[in-house]
């Protein structure tokens, strides 16, 4: 612990403060990563003896597909028809439009990380992980961001954790305009954008992103042909088992109905079912209890129900929970400890009374450094116990275990945490869900 704490001093270099973000070389770093990750999937594609079409498919009938590759310099389409037993739909979403006059003069944020220079002033529309996760690295990349909140912060997350990732980001810069929408988008002559809210004010924008939401993108693939039926309003499938009204038809990650929309769901979801189809096995997608990640600039992990939504669905429960200095905080002068500590809740089913260390544990919320890492490790133990004695260990090491390093106190729990991920997780760096 010592050497990491003389490393640490060490390779903070001279003149930092004066250091200035080059965005053309992140956006080159970000694609370059993106072109290495497609080569690394085709990659493995080519060695299971996956064929590969780089195509846009449409279905042509109840077994038929109709693909059109863009070949060549001047990407002339070539259409081809292919034939399937059976098929499986993950044509996941795209970013839902404004929806208001000049809407298409706002970017998504796919767009953001392809934009040649950094975007300025910018306007967040949208108050989801998207549009709270793009305002808070613009806001430290030194962008002057407003997030446009029509009524709530992290719909769906626990009240009191969203609350403090507001006043978190508020406080380091980041404005949110709240109960307001935008009513137009309008192009200024010196390129800028003028937004009016819907009550009348406005302001001008260098960019603005629209994140309110993305929309299942299975209205250009011609459903009608193999009878496969989708939600009118977005474009979803009501599945069982990953599997569509069209018995041959299937369907995973973000197409599906009321499933989290997570990268590693929407992985783990296609290799049970191809395990169900080709492999002998029955283990069905478990979709309840997935641990998630959001990577504001307070970080949050949650896993099971909010307090408020555990508090409607039981007729008794308890919530524990504990502010904390976390190591790494201890040595920032950017940050307010004091003011924003760390936070840990677990909320449990008291309805059994007794021993507390037995009660059900109905949901864990998490805000401090590496959340998406400390969280996984108590989903793992969530599935495994669902007993508060667990949980509780981890309470206390927030609150008890102290010690001194050159005078400084230190935590050291995420240490246990580390040590417990590494014991209990194959990918300790995958985000969020671990199967
Ligand atoms: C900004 C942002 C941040 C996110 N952060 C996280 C995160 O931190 N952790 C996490 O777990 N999840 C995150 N997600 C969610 C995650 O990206 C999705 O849940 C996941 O990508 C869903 O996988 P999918 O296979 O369903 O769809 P996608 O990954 O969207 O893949 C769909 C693919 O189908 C292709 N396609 C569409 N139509 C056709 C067609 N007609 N023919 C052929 N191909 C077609 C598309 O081009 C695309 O390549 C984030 C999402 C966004 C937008």
């Amino acid at each position: 612990m010592s050497s990491s704490f003389v490393l640490f001093v060490l390779v903070v270099p001279a003149g930092v403060a004066d250091a200035k973000h080059d965005w053309p070389a992140m956006v080159a770093d970000v694609q370059r990563y993106i072109k290495s990750l497609n080569f690394a999937y085709r990659v493995a594609l080519r060695d299971a003896n996956v064929k590969y079409i780089n195509g846009l498919g449409k279905f042509a009938g109840p077994h038929e597909m109709t693909v059109t590759e863009f070949k060549g310099k001047d990407k002339v389409p070539k259409e081809t028809t292919i034939t399937a037993a059976r098929f499986l739909v993950a044509t996941g979403g795209r970013p839902t439009a404004l929806g208001c006059e000049g809407s298409e003069l706002a970017i998504s944020s796919d767009d953001l990380f392809s934009l040649p220079q950094a975007p300025g002033k910018t306007l967040c529309v949208g108050a989801g992980y998207v549009a709270l996760e793009c305002a808070g690295f613009l806001t430290a990349l030194g962008c002057d961001t407003t997030v446009l909140c029509r009524s709530m912060l992290l719909r769906g997350f626990d009240r009191e954790c969203c609350d403090k990732i507001g006043a978190y980001m508020e406080h380091g810069g980041t404005k949110i305009l709240r109960g307001l929408t935008p009513s137009s988008l309008a192009k200024q002559a010196n390129g800028q954008i003028l937004v009016t809210y819907s009550d009348g004010s406005s302001d001008t924008f260098d960019t603005v992103i629209a994140a309110v939401g993305r929309t299942a993108d299975t209205k250009g693939i011609n459903l009608e042909a193999c009878g496969v039926e989708a939600s009118p309003r977005n474009g979803k499938f009501e599945t069982k088992l990953e599997q569509t009204n069209v018995p041959h038809v299937y369907a995973i990650g973000d197409v599906l109905q009321d499933k989290p929309e997570l990268t590693p769901v929407a992985i783990q979801a296609g290799a049970l079912l191809a395990q169900r189809l080709f492999g002998g096995g029955n283990e069905a997608m478990e979709y309840e209890k997935v641990a998630t990640a959001v990577f504001t600039p307070l970080e949050y992990g949650a896993v099971g129900l909010s307090e408020e939504a555990a508090a409607e669905a039981y007729s008794s429960t308890e919530v524990f929970h504990s502010s904390f200095a976390p190591l790494e905080w201890s040595l920032s002068h950017e940050r307010d400890v004091e003011k924003f500590p760390a936070f840990v809740k677990v909320i449990c089913d008291s309805s059994l009374g007794g021993n507390k260390d037995l009660w059900p544990v109905l949901g864990m919320h998490y805000l401090g450094p590496n959340a998406g890492e400390v969280i996984q490790v108590h989903e793992i133990e969530g599935k495994t116990v669902h007993k508060l004695l667990v949980f509780s260990s981890f309470l206390r090491a927030c609150t008890d275990f102290e010690f001194t390093i050159f005078g400084f106190s230190f935590k050291p729990f995420f240490f246990f945490v580390s040590i417990l991920t590494f014991l209990l997780c194959t990918e300790p760096l995958c985000l969020s869900p671990v199967y």
